[in-house]
């Protein structure tokens, strides 16, 4: 195997510099991983919410390695017997309506954003309202629709059609609202924003502003959603049904995948021609994403997501009063923000020195997301390894600046 180094630099010569990555990983279990030198980390990021089950569970890899030997493509002009089975699986979990698979987060966004256009397309209705801070993807409707200024610098002519009103403030959605509004476009718990949950009144408010308006409301689970929030989906946390929504990262604990769900009322506006996509849905993707969905249940993660993020942030509110630079914890399961006063980007270093992978977000937020079946131990563990980093941070704050 390569050293480090030389994935390094064979990855700096060929690969576009669009990340700046920190560490080679060789290997992960659960909520451990390994690098190429062999050091062992705890998994607080779980690739960024997508391992909902952990690095290589047993359970999704058999699925995966006995549907890779059996059919792992045949593309959408055919058949194939997970794709069904896995909408029905999130239809009767959510909206009872009907699915379309597709790729990433952004492809699913892109995707329900065409879906209200088309809906709205007799009553000349396209305008998509999203919410400031938030983050719906990379391509150029979806990096239009996200909220923050520094995703779309130099991209500019940005794609026409969105409008912008203020996270958790319902008075600016209504005044954002006009007869060529087609859809209301929010996360329940904002997460690359920094772990910002919404407020209640607000989802419950979207929920009967929208219907008075007769628009789409439309929810981008990728990151809040399957389990994370220790509900399925992140709106039940409200009460609240969105019209659709968006589905990928945890989707299928790694393997690539996306999803638009919808309700009844969405389920049959696209057509044959309408949208499309050539792996969305392939048996491979959906054999990885229902083996997931069923780990889920068999190992109640739901319950678990509930009680290892209250005990998280709980042990997490001690370094509050114990460290002046850390200002709150919040969050909803285990999306869990840790607020500092300042940019936490060298406290993130200093946590996967220590053996923590955690991500800064949002400059000022250290954003947790480890595998739904992390285990107390393990969340001890982590507080412990925070503890300490902190500690460390604040020594480096009073040595003198020159
Ligand atoms: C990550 C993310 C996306 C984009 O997903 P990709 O798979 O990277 O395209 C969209 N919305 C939210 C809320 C996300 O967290």
């Amino acid at each position: 195997m390569s050293t480090s180094e030389e994935i390094i630099a064979l990855h700096k010569q060929f690969v576009m510099p669009t990340y700046a990555p920190g560490l080679v990983f060789v290997k992960g279990k659960g909520a451990k991983v390994w690098d190429a030198d062999g050091k062992e980390y705890l998994d607080f990021l779980a690739g960024i919410a997508v391992l909902s089950v952990g690095h290589c569970h047993p359970k999704v890899v058999k699925a995966i390695k006995t549907q890779a030997a059996t059919l792992m493509h045949v593309s959408n002009l055919y058949y194939n017997e997970n794709q069904p089975k896995l909408a029905q699986a999130l239809s009767t979990r959510s909206l009872n309506g009907k699915c379309f698979f597709c790729n990433s987060g952004a492809e699913a966004n892109e995707g329900m954003i065409k879906l209200a256009r088309l809906w709205g397309h007799a009553q000349g209705k396209y305008e998509v309202i999203s919410m400031t801070n938030s983050f719906h993807g990379r391509t150029l409707a979806t990096l239009t629709a996200t909220g923050q200024t520094k995703y779309q610098k130099g991209f500019e002519p940005l794609p026409a059609g969105f409008v912008y009103a203020e996270y958790n403030n319902l008075e600016s959605v209504r005044a954002a609202i006009n007869e060529k509004t087609v859809a209301v476009l929010v996360e329940a718990v904002q997460g690359e924003g920094g772990i910002v949950p919404a407020l209640p009144e607000f989802m419950l408010g979207l929920r009967s502003l929208c219907n008075e308006k007769n628009i789409l409301l439309l929810c981008d689970e990728v990151q809040c959603g399957f389990g994370r929030t220790g509900h399925w989906f992140g709106f039940q946390e409200f009460g609240i049904q969105p019209d659709a929504f968006s589905l990928a990262k945890g989707l299928a604990n790694g393997f690539p995948i996306g999803a638009i769900v919808a309700a009844p009322k969405l389920s049959d506006i696209f057509q044959p021609g309408n949208h499309a996509s050539t792996f969305g849905g392939n048996p491979l993707a959906c054999a990885a994403a229902l083996a997931t969905i069923e780990t889920i249940e068999e190992e109640k993660l739901l319950e678990n997501a509930t009680a290892m993020g209250d005990l998280f942030r709980q042990k997490l509110k001690k370094l509050v009063k114990k460290y002046p630079f850390i200002k709150d914890v919040r969050g909803i399961g285990l999306m869990v923000g840790l607020v500092g006063d300042r940019p936490v980007k060298p406290l993130e270093v200093i946590l996967r020195e220590k053996g923590l992978i955690s991500i800064a977000t949002h400059d000022t937020v250290i954003r947790f997301l480890p595998p739904l079946n992390v285990k107390a131990s393990q969340v001890r563990q982590a507080v412990k390894i925070v503890d300490e980093a902190c500690a460390q941070w604040q020594t480096t704050m009073s040595q003198p600046q020159n």
